[in-house]
């Protein structure tokens, strides 16, 4: 861990943090089809809905509705899809100003084809997000910065050093990174795929890490000992796209506000759950109000389980 540590108050003097996010921007555009298609074949009858999305831009949101100032750096072309993937960000408050138009790269669009099981085939064509090379990246005022890991790597290590923050790393989609980079961690969220990648690929890590089962909750490590652990609230899942996006935020939210580390992790959990409950990442990110309705509603039913104990 570095010396700015994790726990801290919120910079603002009104316990609202302020979270910078360095990442990406995409437009989805989802077809539902009767079934995936084979290689070389044509598959008709599908319906198509388009949805803002990226992590970068789920992550910013998520921030946001969570209570947290938000600015989000990142790039875009000039195409309409570009106002189709920022739209939801500007009209929720976030700060967009940092955000590059590129006139000739598009703007990062994925390509998702769904089956009636909701299995389904994803090819991303990252588009501006793949060129993003900001020189100055202005984020000495930030409480934290979250990176994810669909733009280039310079970049990443450019908002690295230019945190004086929480520096906190979502190691998705996994690939190896250069240890200037995770030396500047403070905080490394990770689902258990992505785990075994950092396990097997990048060495020891000092850090608070933390990994999420799904359903089956999540712990945060430090040094490699688990310190603490949290399962989500049993929900209805629909669709867990933006499960981690939410957990991410929360967790940084939770953090920079001075949450206990077992506490920001449970918010986490709730935050993801939520997230879990509707269609699309974007659409289904919890506002804080329903996080903290729904672990009030926990904190009830563990009293009342405790009593029906006490009774018997
Ligand atoms: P990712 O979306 O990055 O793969 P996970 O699927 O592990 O991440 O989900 C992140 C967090 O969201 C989990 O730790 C959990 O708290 C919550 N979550 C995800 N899926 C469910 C689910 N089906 N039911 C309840 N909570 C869920």
């Amino acid at each position: 861990m570095t010396s700015q540590g994790t726990r801290r108050k919120s910079g603002d003097g009104r316990g609202r943090p302020s979270i910078a996010v360095v990442g990406s921007v995409n437009l989805d555009l989802v077809a539902r089809a009767p079934r995936l298609p084979a290689p070389g074949e044509t598959v008709t009858g599908a319906t198509l809905a388009k949805h803002p999305g990226g992590k970068g831009a789920n992550q910013a949101l998520a921030a946001r509705r969570l209570g947290a100032r938000v600015a989000l750096f990142a790039a875009v072309g000039t195409d309409p899809e570009a106002e189709a993937a920022l739209a939801l960000l500007r009209g929720e408050g976030i700060d967009l100003s940092a955000c590059e138009r590129h006139p000739d790269t598009p703007t990062g669009v994925a390509l998702i084809a769904v089956d009636e099981d909701g299995e389904n085939q994803i090819v991303v064509a990252p588009g501006a997000n793949a060129i993003y090379s900001p020189h100055g990246l202005e984020l000495e005022g930030f409480d934290a910065v979250i990176c994810q890991l669909e733009i280039p790597t310079e970049t990443i290590a450019r908002a690295a050093a230019a945190c004086r923050g929480l520096f906190c790393l979502n190691l998705a989609p996994a690939r190896p990174l250069p240890e200037s980079i995770l030396e500047r961690v403070d905080l490394l969220v990770m689902n258990e795929t992505e785990a075994r990648f950092a396990a097997a690929s990048l060495g020891e890590h000092h850090a608070l890490a933390a990994i999420t089962f799904g359903a089956r909750g999540a712990d945060l490590r430090r040094d490699g000992d688990v310190i603490a652990r949290a399962r989500p609230p049993a929900v209805r899942a629909v669709d867990t796209t933006g499960a981690g996006d939410a957990f991410t935020a929360a967790l940084v939210v939770g953090l920079v506000e001075g949450m206990e580390e077992g506490e920001a992790l449970a918010f986490a959990c709730a935050a993801g759950a939520l997230a879990a409950t509707g269609a699309g990442a974007q659409p289904s990110l919890p506002y804080r109000d329903a996080v903290e309705r729904l672990l009030a509603q926990e904190a009830e039913r563990a009293v009342d389980a405790d009593g029906d104990m006490c009774f018997r």
